[in-house]
């Protein structure tokens, strides 16, 4: 069935209630501080199934030894690797280190590119992470979609679909971007705003909707 459209009305109550909730409730974290696609990029790498408590110490640790993009790509993989000892997923260290001498090896781009088409196009990077260092980093206009956002639209908007399914999480991509607000800056802080909510509120595990900021327009809500 296709996807009737939120009504403007929805998506600018969605929007502010998300954000004003972000604004009395985030965590404070360091990726949140930096608009650096280096460090966002890390950031992001890391966090992928691996909680935030633990990702916290190797960040720190990591962007001490390498600084910048040129300094991991000027790294021998074995300290690379042992930066990651710990973190698990070890592909992940592997891609980083991959893409870090893609991007600055001669004729490479030189720096991660701010649009999400652009960074798709660089190995190793996919839709999410794509649309996070464009979010985060470069404050651009665009929709990230991960489990916990997924969650939490789907929830919201469209109970019925599962995000499990690729056509239905294709159809979460579009409820992503309908819901955007118009500027990045705007959509920087709605992204991260999303993406906590889905980590303290509405998790994959229980559903705190009497803390909820989105209970009353929540087609989920209990
Ligand atoms: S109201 Fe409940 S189900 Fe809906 S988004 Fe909030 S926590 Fe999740």
């Amino acid at each position: 069935m296709p996807l009737k459209p939120i009504a403007p009305a929805a998506r600018a109550a969605f929007g502010r209630r998300l954000r004003a909730w972000y604004r009395r409730n985030h965590r404070d974290l360091p990726w949140r501080k930096t608009r650096d696609p280096y460090r966002v990029l890390v950031s992001e790498l890391m966090l992928q199934q691996t909680q935030v408590s633990r990702v916290l110490e190797f960040y720190a640790r990591f962007i001490e030894r390498f600084p910048t993009m040129q300094h991991l790509a000027d790294a021998r993989p074995k300290r690379v690797m042992e930066s990651w000892e710990g973190l698990g997923y070890y592909a992940r260290a592997r891609n980083l280190h991959k893409l870090a001498r893609h991007v600055t090896r001669e004729g490479g781009p030189g720096a991660l590119p701010s649009e999400p088409t652009e960074l798709r196009k660089l190995p190793g990077i996919g839709a999410y992470t794509a649309g996070a260092v464009a979010s985060f980093a470069y404050e651009k206009r665009a929709a990230l979609v991960d489990t916990n956002v997924a969650r939490v639209l789907s929830r919201v908007f469209a109970p019925k679909l599962n995000p499990k399914r690729p056509r239905d999480l294709k159809k979460l991509w579009v409820i992503a971007e309908q819901t955007l607000p118009r500027t990045g800056k705007t959509a920087w802080t709605q992204n991260q705003a999303l993406m906590e909510l889905g980590a303290l509120v509405c998790t994959a595990r229980l559903k705190r909707c009497d803390e909820c900021p989105l209970a009353r327009m929540c087609k989920s809500a209990e």
